[in-house]
């Protein structure tokens, strides 16, 4: 057995194991599992497997959208791919978000919804103080001219190294991309400076495969510590149909309609690349951050799936933080179905707003668990802009979907992967690798 089937094989041990230890915890104790497991759990998951991702996280965007855009070369080139890169996103992500208002807007989970409970979660949120509530409550009011203002801010970094220091990954990406461009117009005197960013790239690379070793762990214990908190048994309560309209919405994208566009405009089987890119998904799931497991998706789609490494380089880390078809689809179905719960109907014009917004709230979610919560704010607030009167929909109803969001939160990001991954494929196409170059 190679090492890699070795490592695919851990990770999905652990994300089996993971899921029965959780569950196991919580039957055990009621659902009210102590903290020093929840604790020992994230210390393993989160401090030492998801803290060595974010690790080699900036290094590892800094040297490869630099290396990746600079080996591109030919300005026009870049434009060509960069255009296309973009436009794969915009469109994929508006695709998901109308599947997602379809597909909410038949089902109507919402419909019928329990008006104790609700009520009961509303109260419960607006009184919490959780990180949640105050991230909602903070993300408030900015209205959708805050939240262009806010990835407009990011993708003009006023200062690169604070921003890396930081660990925003947008301005990193942008000064990068500029920097890659720099380097190829100066010439002679900027080969060496490339030479040394090839160099930190193949090393982080390096220190990537080593610490997917550990993946199988990592995964193991950040699902034990989600399922052990929220209990799989809670998806079929009253929010299993909201449950079943969110994953049948992430099914019909990442299954039919992303494996359709790749078969269309990459040329591949997809199901073969799916299968190829395991190890990305698996952590994706395991992780609930696409960022995090950037490192994992490139590694993977350049060993495994035959993408060159122009595309991967340049294409994956903008999409870990800019394409979210995942994110896109869910905001949408949950807008939508915490109006629905609260009796209100949304129109035409409402159900336009959330499509337009929705996207643009994904395109801003960073790929960290549980950011197209927080996101979601600026749709739910141009919608009651849109509503105007006195049928608005409180903000604290994000409080209903709370308890679970943590578990769509793991089959959304393995979406959001898939779609940077399908799209690395096909830019694959216009950006081949020269020893392996494919028919444009
Ligand atoms: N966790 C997601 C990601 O990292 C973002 C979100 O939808 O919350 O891709």
């Amino acid at each position: 057995m190679s090492k890699h089937t070795f490592v695919t094989i851990g990770i999905l041990i652990g994300l089996v194991l993971g899921a029965i230890l959780g569950e196991v915890l919580y039957q055990m104790y009621d659902g009210a599992v102590p903290d020093g497991w929840l604790e020992g759990l994230s210390f393993v998951g989160k401090t030492f497997f998801m803290g060595l991702l974010k690790m080699v996280l900036i290094p590892l965007i800094a040297s490869s959208v630099l290396v990746g855009v600079a080996s591109i070369g030919d300005p026009s080139k870049l434009g060509r791919v960069g255009f296309t890169t973009l436009f794969y996103y915009f469109s994929t992500m508006l695709i998901a978000v109308v599947i997602g208002v379809v597909l909410v807007s038949t089902i109507h989970p919402g419909g019928d919804f329990d008006l104790a409970l609700r009520d009961e979660a509303v109260t419960e949120f607006e009184a919490s103080g959780s990180t949640a509530q105050q991230r909602v409550g903070g993300a408030s009011g900015t209205g959708l001219w805050g939240a262009v203002k806010n990835i407009t801010s990011q993708i003009v970094p006023s200062n690169p190294v604070a921003a890396a220091a930081q660990g925003k990954m947008l301005p990193v990406i942008t000064f990068s991309l500029i920097f890659g461009i720099v380097l190829i117009v100066v010439g002679e005197k900027g080969k060496p400076v490339l030479r040394v960013f090839e160099g930190v790239f193949a090393a982080i690379m390096k220190l990537v495969e080593w610490i997917l070793y550990l993946a199988p762990i990592g995964v193991l214990a950040l699902v034990a510590w989600t399922v052990a908190r929220i209990g799989t048994l809670n998806l079929f309560g009253p929010l299993s149909m909201y449950v079943v309209t969110v994953i049948v919405g992430l099914l019909i994208h990442g299954a039919i309609v992303l494996p359709l566009v790749l078969w269309a405009f990459g040329k591949t089987n997809p199901y073969r690349y799916m299968w190829q890119m395991k190890d990305a998904l698996m952590t994706a799931f395991g992780t609930d951050s696409s960022s995090a497991t950037l490192p994992v998706t490139i590694e993977t789609s350049q060993r495994e799936g035959g993408v060159s490494k122009k595309s991967a380089e340049f294409v994956l880390p903008l999409g870990a933080t800019v394409n979210m078809d995942g994110t896109a689809l869910y905001e949408a179905v949950a807008v939508v179905f915490l109006f629905q719960c609260f009796g209100i109907e949304l129109g035409m014009t409402e159900l336009l707003i959330i499509v337009f917004t929705a996207t643009l709230a994904a395109v801003g979610a960073a790929g960290i668990p549980s950011a197209g919560l927080v996101t979601m704010v600026i749709v739910v607030e141009a919608v009651n802009g849109s509503l105007g009167g006195d049928k608005v929909l409180p903000l604290a109803a994000i409080g209903i979907i709370l308890g679970i969001d943590r578990i769509l939160d793991m089959c959304r990001t393995t979406v959001n992967v898939w779609g940077d991954a399908v799209g690395a494929k096909i830019i694959t196409r216009i950006a081949p690798d020269d020893e392996h170059a494919q028919p444009g």
